[in-house]
This record gives structure tokens, sequence and C-alpha cells, in this order.
């Protein structure tokens, strides 16, 4: 495999979907995005994908391409050609690799996007020495993704079954989008930020993180959390303190099960950085078992959003880890 060697990326997403050529070394050198409508069926989400890859390999025509990678927000299924539970309707139980790669006679597979992130952060982040790396991808929900010695370590679903879902309040606590009740992903989630903003300022309507909502018309969420918080605002910083803590009793748990050399903070959430790094690393460490948490070095996750393509393409590539 030669440095001439790339992979096409394609990273479902919320609101878009990003399709990029990556290198063997990591490096995105096109990029494109795709907005799906709730309502287009799996043909229609297909051709747009495939006319947005058509139009990147024309754009690097001398480009030798290994092969079609998926990141899907949802559980894989064991062939890694489809999956279930994500954001797009149309696309569950659709042999969506299998489709893509067809029509470019190219090898795809699909990996779980928190599970390729994780892929992304081992290969090519700046931790990629780290021989059992742990990733929260703290976005909308809770994704966690093992990686030991470059590989993605898998339980189910394409992953690490549901680990976001571990439950930690129980049947006295909030239900979460999936469905559980009183799990980490209720409590700790972009999802739950959102809700935590938005009763604050109903409580609190001259509050600057209410008054940034209503200056951009709408809602307060959590990204308005992060910027009021960056900004210095002491309630918005004690929002990201608390949420930070949930998510360190879920680091403490993973690590006494995985023992993980790093434990990587990524996902939308981690724009907010150290005010919600720091208090998670601590109250890891005040809750977990020494013997499990010392040997952690806890960090911030180097690739941001980027991770989700990179680590969609990844899977293509042979990992250079023995
Ligand atoms: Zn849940």
């Amino acid at each position: 495999m030669s440095q001439q060697d790339f992979a096409i990326g394609i990273d479902i997403g919320g609101g878009s979907t990003k399709i990029g050529l990556v290198s063997t070394g990591g490096e995105i050198v096109e990029r494109r995005r795709v907005v799906v409508g709730d309502t287009d069926d799996a043909d229609t989400i297909v051709a747009q994908y495939a006319e947005t890859v058509r139009d990147i390999l024309g754009a690097h025509p001398a480009a030798r391409v290994l092969g079609i990678g998926i990141g899907f927000p949802g559980r894989i299924h064991p062939d890694n050609l489809s999956g279930d539970l994500g954001n797009i309707p149309a696309l569950d139980d659709f042999p969506l690799a299998e489709r893509i790669g067809g029509l470019f006679s190219l090898p795809a597979r699909m990996e779980n996007d928190g599970t390729a992130a994780g892929l992304a952060e081992a290969m090519f982040g700046k931790d990629r020495a780290a021989r059992r790396l742990l990733l929260i991808a703290a976005g909308t929900g809770i994704g966690v993704a093992l990686t030991i010695d470059g590989k993605p370590f898998i339980t189910s679903g394409g992953g690490l079954g549901n680990a976001g879902q571990l439950i930690i309040h129980g049947s006295d606590g909030r239900p979460c989008r999936q469905g559980c009740v009183g799990c980490l992903e209720s409590l700790a989630s972009g999802d739950a930020l959102n809700g935590i903003a938005r009763r604050y300022c109903v409580e609190v309507p001259d509050s600057p993180l209410a008054r940034r909502a209503s200056d951009h018309g709408r809602e307060a969420d959590a990204s308005d959390v992060i910027a009021t918080a960056l900004a210095g605002d002491a309630a918005a910083k004690a929002m990201l303190s608390d949420v930070g803590r949930w998510l360190g009793r879920g680091a403490a748990t993973w690590a006494q099960i995985f023992a993980p050399d790093v434990i990587l903070l990524g996902g939308g959430l981690s724009a907010a950085g150290n005010l919600l790094l720091a208090p998670l690393e601590q109250e890891a460490r005040l809750s977990g078992l020494n013997l499990y948490l010392a040997p952690v070095r806890f960090a911030l996750a180097s690739l941001g959003n980027d991770a989700g393509i990179i680590g969609a393409a990844a899977q293509i590539f042979p990992t250079t880890k023995p």
C-alpha cells in the first residue's frame, strides 16, 4: 500500500452526511456534505451518495481508491453491510454498503459511527500509541468505543453494545430517547444538556444563557451552554460540571471493565474542553477503583468532527499496528 492509496469515507450524521476522500495517512483531501430528506427512500439516498462519490472521484482521477467505508449511527449487523436503529429510517436493514460498493465495483463496509471515530483516533489521533484506547463520544447521544492494538473491540451491534446506556439512576430517573430510564445518556448527553438548558432558561429568563438563545431566536441548547460557559458564565459552567461528573462515573465503570490506557473525550460536547474533561476526570478518579483508574490518562480527542469521515474510511485500510 502506497501513500497514493485512498478510501472514501461516508459519515452519516444527524443533520447531514459527510463524504470525503481520505488518504492512508489519515488526511481528508476532498470533502462534501449531503443533506438527505426525512422522507427520501433508500434508492434516492443511494443515488445522492453515489453522485457525491462520483464528484469526489472526478476531482481526483489519479487516486487509487481501495474501497468505501460507511459510519452509521446505529447498530451494525454482523455482515458489516447494513444496520438498524439509525437516524434515517429508510436505511434501517437496508444493504447500504453492498449497494454503494456495487455501484463502484469497490469493497465496501459499514461500521458504527462511534466505533469508526475510535478507530480514527487509534490510527491517526495524537494518542495513537495507546494500546487500549477508550473513546467517549458525547454528542446528541453517548457512544463508547474501545480499540485494542488499533482494532475495534466489538461485543455486539458493531460496538460495546450500547455502553452509553449505562444505568445510573434506574427507574426513578428520566427516560432517554432510546427508551431506557435513568441511563447515562438521559443525564449527560447533548440531548440531556438541551433539556437542562431549557429548564434553566424558564427559571432564569434574564440569564446570559437565555439571552443568547433568544438572540438566536430559538430555545437554548447544549451549544449555547458551551458558548456561554466558555465566555465565563458560572451557571453554564456548573451545568457542564454536572454533566462531566456523570460522564466521569461512566468512565470509571468502563475503566474497571476494559482497563484502557487512555480515555478520550470526543463528540460535540467535547468543544467545552476542560470545562467538561476536568470534572469528568476528577469524578472518575474519586469514584473508581484506583487500581484501574491510576494507569488511565484522560485527554480530549484530537481529530474533532473529522474523526467520523476518517474512521469510516479507515475501516478499509489494513491496520499498521502489530
Ligand atoms: Zn438510555
